[in-house]
């Protein structure tokens, strides 16, 4: 099968090398040119010089971008993925959208497929091939292409229905948001009591507030600066905004989760928006 993969940014450089590895025949593009010649280098992949030409070239393609703009774009637009009149008719948005962009994708898909299929992991299990997928639609309609996710995933969760897989990511997102803003607090409150942050964290860990999110990331919460960023503020408060709004379009109240999302858009208003998610420890310790 022939691959297309368009966004080769934190996540997207090591899922479509895993692709390539799984031994697909597969053609990348990215924005920003260099990011798709470096990986060619390493993998041997394919680079075309526009969406549409990757579609071309290709019989399905999975996207992982930025956000719904981004997303918009590359599908839409006029060298985009839907202008091209051969190639894929499977299209997979891998990076974490709002259900709403997925249904408006899939009004503008004219016959071809559109499948939500985000994914939970950062980038080390991007890397390592241990992501978990969230599609929307069932096992029988991915069943033609369900190894080129499993070359990337531990595990692939069907959801069945379109627009499913875009709205688990974002509930599982507010979790682990929730998280990340509550340990930088607890972690602050704990040295500012004269106990060190190792020490703080470690007891955390051996607690029964521990979780793998926190495990893995142990490095970046004790030194951000000191690590390459896995996933930045910006993102972060990106996908509260879209909780934040699929909720409200169902009535349902989410407190925590706006004030998460504020404390995330004061961040990145003060500057830490490309910094990693972790640095939120560093920030609310500076509005001590
Ligand atoms: P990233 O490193 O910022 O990469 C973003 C990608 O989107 C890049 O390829 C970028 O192209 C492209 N892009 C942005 N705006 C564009 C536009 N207007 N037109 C075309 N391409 C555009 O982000 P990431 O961390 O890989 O995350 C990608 C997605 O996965 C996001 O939705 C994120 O929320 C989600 N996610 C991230 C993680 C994580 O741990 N990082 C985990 C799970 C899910 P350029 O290279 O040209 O800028």
């Amino acid at each position: 099968m022939r691959v297309g993969f368009a966004g080769l940014g934190r996540m997207g450089a090591l899922m479509a090398e895993n692709v390539t590895r799984a031994g697909f025949k597969t053609v990348v593009w990215n924005r920003n040119r260099e990011k798709a010649e470096r990986l060619a280098e390493r993998t041997g992949a394919g680079i075309a010089a526009s969406p549409r030409e990757l579609c071309e070239r290709t019989e399905i393609v999975l996207t992982m971008l930025a956000d719904d703009g981004a997303s918009e774009t590359v599908h839409c637009a006029r060298d985009g993925l839907f202008s091209a009149a051969t190639g894929a008719r499977h299209f997979l948005e891998m990076g974490t959208m709002s259900p709403d962009h997925i249904a408006a994708l899939r009004e503008r898909s004219d016959g071809r497929r559109i499948i939500d299929a985000p994914v939970s992991g950062a980038t080390d299990a991007a890397r390592e091939a241990k992501l978990m997928i969230m599609v929307g639609a069932d096992a029988e309609t991915i069943a033609p292409f369900r190894g080129v996710l499993d070359a990337m995933s531990r595990k692939v969760v069907c959801l069945d229905r379109p627009g499913a897989g875009a709205v688990m990511k974002l509930a599982i997102n507010a979790l682990i948001h929730g998280l990340n803003q509550t340990l930088a607090e607890a972690l602050n409150v704990a040295v500012a009591a004269g106990i060190s942050a190792e020490r703080a964290f470690d007891a955390i860990d051996a607690s029964a507030a521990a979780a793998p999110v926190l495990s893995y990331r142990r490095p970046l919460f004790l030194d951000d600066e000191a690590h390459p960023v896995s996933f930045t503020i910006a993102l972060a408060h990106k996908d509260l905004d879209l909780f934040a709004e699929l909720a409200a379009e169902h009535g349902v109240s989410v407190p925590q989760a706006e004030l998460n999302r504020d404390c995330l858009e004061d961040a990145a208003a003060d500057g830490f928006a490309e910094a990693d998610l972790a640095a939120m420890v560093r920030y609310m310790r500076g509005r001590q």
